[in-house]
């Protein structure tokens, strides 16, 4: 059996991607998996993270789907549990993050864990328990509007007592700065007072290193990606570029893009700019039913041998808006993803072998249509976003260089510097 350190249950794709870079940089070697794998591991990596999509399914299927994952590392070996979530905490009033930590918690025996989503790299802080996104609260931050988990409550104290049976408490900064020694004691006094789960500050990288060493010993841990980086010392493991070593890269480039953020517009500016060989996928014909898939790879097949290529459905707001307003906003999306995904599916059959993709959903898509079922994480491009190296089912498992990279991440440069980082 692989001699699996840490187990890590994430609730959403890219979240998991987060929480792999930062073991990563840590000093883990790690693979994502998406979805719980039907077979054991079959890679030499300290942790692994299992990527769900629970974040705001109902809260019975989350717990099923979570405990399915920890049956797996279990399986593996892991010896501790890490439920990784998002740094703005987001869950409804009916969880999933309380729930799906008491079942976790249950199935584990664990009596008491923490629950940290602070990640200063990201400017999330928690300070006596209420979370700063930025300068500003949690509920002044946007959050209080989002359409599917509107965070209208900073106090994290109070939003997850209200997703939970168990008590709820703080380990708040006076004791987090005083040190590991500082914070065992306190945990040790929630406990007598009957909290099993506590809200742990954290306003810097300092602090969150401080806490690593006093949660060694806990069976579970729930937390956003910061936790992440004091994890790695407790199993004796340091920073290192051998945690990020991928198998050489070879074969052809192409990056495929279906985000229409601000920075991946600037991203493919830039890629045409500097004379790269691009091609614009319009949705309109799609939807007119011009086999765009079949026409994009005829114009790729001679160019991509020379050279990277680009094929992007990138559009400015005005642009996209009279899209949807003339196919409605969730079938553009749909039928842009299933082309691109495509796209990405056969650009790996002429040989490419070192692909980036742009756009959260898209790179959803492309994994699915890649048939891609686990990840090594590898070397980090720009803040979180780290090529990977995986097995795709093209040709029975023609193994890829692969980056996901989700909206607004990385600089103007992104689709030319991706490449050089692998050379
Ligand atoms: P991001 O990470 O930037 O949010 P996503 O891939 O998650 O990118 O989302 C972008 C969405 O916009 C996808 O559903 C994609 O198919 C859709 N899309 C991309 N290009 C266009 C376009 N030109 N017109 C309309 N919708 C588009």
């Amino acid at each position: 059996m692989a001699k699996l350190l840490l187990g890590c249950i994430a609730d959403d794709f890219t979240g998991a991607t987060d929480l792999a870079n930062n073991l990563v940089r840590a000093g883990m070697r790690v693979v994502q998996a998406i979805g719980v794998p039907a077979t054991p591991l079959d890679a030499n990596v300290d942790a692994v993270v299992v990527a769900l999509k629970s974040r705001t399914i109902a809260p019975a299927e989350a717990i099923a789907r979570s405990l399915d994952a920890l049956r797996w590392l279990q399986a593996q070996g892991a010896q501790q549990i890490y439920f990784k979530y998002c740094s703005t905490f987001d869950s409804t009033p009916e969880g999933n993050i309380g729930p799906v930590t008491e079942a976790l918690m249950e199935a584990l025996g664990c009596e008491f864990t923490i629950a940290t989503p602070a990640f200063p790299d990201n400017k999330r802080t928690v300070f006596k328990g209420y979370l700063f996104a930025g300068d500003v609260l949690l509920n002044e931050s946007g959050m209080q509007n989002h359409p599917l988990t509107p965070m209208t409550d900073p106090n994290l104290v109070r939003v997850l007592q209200a997703q939970c049976q168990r008590k709820v408490g703080l380990i708040d900064h006076a004791v987090v700065a005083r040190g590991a020694a500082a914070i065992s004691e306190r945990i040790e006094q929630l406990k007598s007072e009957g909290v099993s789960i506590a809200i742990v500050d954290a306003v810097s990288n300092d602090d969150l290193l401080r806490l690593g060493p006093a949660i060694a010993k806990m069976p579970l841990l729930t937390a956003g990606s910061g936790v992440a980086i004091g994890l790695p010392a407790n199993f004796g493991l340091a920073p290192s570029s051998q945690a990020s070593a991928l198998p050489p890269a070879g074969g052809l480039r192409a990056v495929v893009s279906g985000s229409c953020s601000l920075a991946t517009n600037r991203q493919v500016l830039d890629f045409i700019q500097r004379g790269g060989a691009a091609l614009a996928i319009d949705p309109l014909r799609i939807a007119a039913g011009v086999d765009v898939v079949a026409e994009t790879l005829a114009w790729a097949a001679p160019l991509v041998a020379k050279q990277p290529v680009l094929v992007y459905s990138t559009a400015e707001a005005g642009a996209i808006k009279s899209v949807q307003s003339r196919l409605g906003v969730e079938k553009a999306g749909a039928m842009v993803e299933r082309t691109i995904a495509a796209i990405a599916r056969g650009l790996v059959e002429l040989g490419v072998r070192q692909l980036v993709v742009a756009g959260g959903e898209t790179s959803g898509a492309c994994v699915q249509a890649l048939g891609i079922a686990q990840m090594q994480i590898g070397p980090q491009i720009d803040p979180g976003v780290p090529w990977c190296h995986a097995r795709t089912d093209v040709a029975e498992g023609t193994p890829v260089h692969i980056a996901l990279k989700s909206g607004n991440f990385g600089g103007d440069d992104f689709f030319t510097k991706a490449f050089t980082v692998l050379a």
